[in-house]
């Protein structure tokens, strides 16, 4: 089968990551608690920030943000690592900028997750990922962001959210651990989401 995979908030930590950046960066100490309580996809709230100066500190640290030590969550590298084993097709889908293709993929590679040249899209915007999805003809996909998320919902797929804060409110099953998608895979189990009724 066809995977695809969105990476940052998907199968990396990347907005916690970021969020103990900023601050040492900023010499703050917002506490983890406000971070996992946030409504939005954007950080810089936390820090007193506008939109603007949100916008400048996440390009001025993007370098460290991105090719540092953001970690993999938990089980995601070995769970794709398995389905690559078992035959299954894997695509990356990733809205990070066209210069940051590359490197990215490199980056991935270094944390093991198993990665194809001719399968790594980047350089997207949100909104253009469904296109991509589409002609991928992919069996499962899993995004974070209910901008993308709330795209593809047409399409013949099955379709997951990374469970997170801010995107609770969808309708949509979601993943929490990737060892459920082992589970899914493995022992066709249903992924349900958190809070659907059970009329579907
Ligand atoms: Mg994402």
């Amino acid at each position: 089968m066809k995977f695809g995979f969105d990476i940052d908030d998907t199968l990396i930590n990347l907005r916690e990551h970021a969020f103990h950046i900023y601050n040492k960066k900023l010499n703050q100490n917002v506490e983890l608690e406000q971070f996992h309580a946030l409504d939005k996809v954007q950080i810089h709230e936390l820090f007193g920030m506008t939109a603007e100066q949100g916008s400048e500190m996440w390009k001025s640290s993007l370098e460290e943000i991105y090719y540092t030590t953001c970690p993999p969550y938990p089980d995601a590298v070995e769970a794709l690592q398995r389905l690559d084993r078992e035959g299954h097709e894997i695509y990356y889908i990733t809205a990070r900028r066209e210069e940051h293709g590359e490197r990215t993929m490199k980056w991935m590679i270094d944390q093991k997750f198993p990665v194809r040249k001719d399968r790594f899209y980047y350089g997207m915007q949100d909104e253009d990922k469904v296109s991509i999805i589409e002609k991928l003809n992919l069996d499962y996909y899993f995004d974070d962001k209910p901008a993308v998320l709330m795209t593809l919902g047409h399409l013949p797929i099955q379709l997951y959210a990374k469970s997170q804060s801010y995107n609770r409110h969808l309708e949509l099953p979601c993943i929490t651990s990737w060892s459920q998608l082992f589970d899914e895979i493995m022992h066709k189990k249903r992924i349900e989401p958190a809070d659907r009724d059970a009329t579907e």
